[in-house]
């Protein structure tokens, strides 16, 4: 296949689900760990088409629903110190912190703006050399060369005034402390491709291992979704767990050998607080001695700020896949994409704004 089209074509789509079908004996629970991922499922309906008692779990995989509060808050402060230019790609803007988001920053005349490209940030630091510009990095292992070759960048052409608030997660540390809680249910993983066509998937067969789950790399449009289930189900069904890479289109076991280069240059890794989960282990990066002097957390010494998360949320349940968004008591009521109490129900990739945006409304939808 050549286009993107015919990744959703309805009679293959079929055949898959016809596939999944004939193959599954008994109920299954896997996890999607991305957030893209979740919302290609609702949206396309895929999670209703699986044969009864196999059920979609929605993983901790959405970038912006795990920055942690206290990031949040911290970007806030920083945000509304005057002569700081703030830089953000969109769906931050209106994540909320303890007591406001970057919006209301933004409207009491702090200069908040949304940019495309860490890049666009770095120019504004050239153009604007009295100001202190700030570009807030998130996300999972996906976007993180682009703010590495940034921050590379800013060093070697001398920009001083551009620095980097950091809250970078990856993906294999958050497998291991979903399979290691107590009240996990998951028993495979579909994991997620645009992570591994950076970092590629030496880190997986060794959970796959350790934790006797299968684990399937696969993309987000229907049919590699679908593919991903089937290759899933196959291997619970027959006792293997095995790392499968069903995305290969995309996806080299190697990964990208530069941007991996340029990673380990630039950050290292270190403990990381996941918004709604906790503190897991060795699960994030953060930038290493090196480029220390460009951590928008030192230069702006925010550390000590308290932080409240709304006692309605939980998203923490519904990130550890221990609810469905619309078991939470507030989902479209308290809590809608125009007025969210939780970063789940805000970002484009959170489950809660799925299935809000996808009319789940009901509990009986729910598989
Ligand atoms: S529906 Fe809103 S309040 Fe409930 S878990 Fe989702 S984001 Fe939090």
């Amino acid at each position: 296949m050549k286009y993107l089209d015919e990744f959703s074509d309805p009679d293959l789509a079929k055949r898959l689900v016809d596939q999944i079908h004939a193959v599954t004996t008994r109920p299954w629970a896997m996890m999607e760990v991305c957030g893209g991922q979740t919302h290609s499922i609702i949206r396309h309906g895929i999670d209703q088409l699986l044969p009864d008692g196999v059920e979609m779990i929605h993983g901790p995989g959405c970038p912006v629903c795990v920055t942690p509060l206290e990031i949040i808050d911290r970007a806030l402060a920083i945000a509304a110190r005057p002569g700081v230019i703030f830089c953000s790609f969109g769906d931050m803007l209106r994540v909320p912190g303890s007591s406001q988001d970057l919006f209301s920053v933004k409207s009491a005349g702090g200069d908040v703006r949304v940019v495309y490209s860490p890049l666009d940030a770095l120019k504004l630091a050239r153009d604007n050399p009295d100001k202190e510009v700030v570009f807030f990095g998130i996300g999972f292992e996906t976007t993180a060369p682009a703010n590495a070759m940034t921050v590379h960048q800013a060093r070697r052409l001398g920009v001083r005034n551009f620095s980097l608030l950091v809250s970078h997660v990856l993906v294999p540390p958050a497998i291991a402390a979903i399979m290691e809680s107590p009240t996990c249910r998951v028993q495979a993983f579909l994991a997620a491709g645009h992570v591994c066509s950076v970092m590629g998937t030496a880190e997986y067969p060794p959970l796959a291992q350790r934790y006797q789950v299968p684990i399937v790399v696969t993309g987000f449009e229907p049919l590699d979704i679908l593919e991903g289930v089937r290759r899933t189900i196959l291997q619970l069904e027959q006792g293997r767990h095995e790392l499968e890479n069903a995305y290969p289109r995309a996806v080299r076991d190697e990964g990208n050998i530069p941007a991996m280069e340029m990673l380990r240059d630039v950050f290292e890794v270190t403990d990381r607080t996941w918004r709604g989960i906790g503190m897991i282990p060795s699960s994030g990066w953060q930038l290493s001695e090196k480029y220390a002097e460009f951590d928008a957390e030192r230069r702006f010494d925010v550390t000590g700020i308290r932080t409240a998360e709304s006692a309605l949320c939980r998203s923490g349940e519904v990130l550890q896949g221990l609810i469905k968004p619309h078991e939470c008591p507030a989902f479209g009521k308290e809590c809608t994409p125009r007025n969210p109490l939780g970063a789940t129900m805000v970002s484009s990739e959170g489950a809660c704004a799925a299935y809000f945006t996808y009319r789940r409304l009901e509990l009986v939808d729910a598989k």
